[in-house]
């Protein structure tokens, strides 16, 4: 499956949007149902408005309406395995930390990790708490909000 997964992320990467970095980023997201969404890097001319490959495919496996996920690989053009940056992390903790992260270097190499290992300590918010808040990261002393 994982191969798959770096398949479906490598054509993704093909329709990237990066004139302005040139740096190219395809990500492939399978859900617990087996289903994979594509997302691919698309910038933008106001750089702050850019969206990563990562992002781009829970976005769209989101508006499908999935929201249980296993996997996500991430592939670039790049000699280094490709990590997903800091907004992308929070975004797939959102879904789960224990989603499997696969970062692809261009040679078809890939290292694997949980999402909470990328982020420890990743924001989440309880729906029915009376908090507005929490850090997940249990060895953190500023964990009550005001
Ligand atoms: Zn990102």
């Amino acid at each position: 499956m994982i191969q798959e997964l770096i398949k479906v992320a490598l054509a993704a990467r093909e329709r990237a949007y990066a004139p302005y970095s040139r740096f190219r980023v395809g990500a492939a997201l399978l859900t617990s149902g087996g289903e994979i969404y594509r997302g691919c890097n698309v910038e933008n001319a106001s750089y702050g408005l850019t969206c990563c490959a990562e992002r781009a495919a829970v976005f769209n496996a989101v508006v499908s309406g999935e929201r249980k996920f296993q996997a996500i690989a991430v592939v670039s053009d790049s000699d280094d395995f490709c990590t997903p940056c800091g907004a992308c992390r929070q975004v797939l903790a959102e879904f789960g930390g224990d989603i499997n992260v696969i970062m692809c270097n261009n040679k078809g190499e890939y290292a694997e990790c949980k999402v909470a290992e990328l982020l420890p300590g990743y924001f989440t918010l309880d729906p029915d708490a009376d908090k507005p808040g929490h850090c997940t990261n249990t060895d953190c002393t500023n964990t009550d909000r005001r």
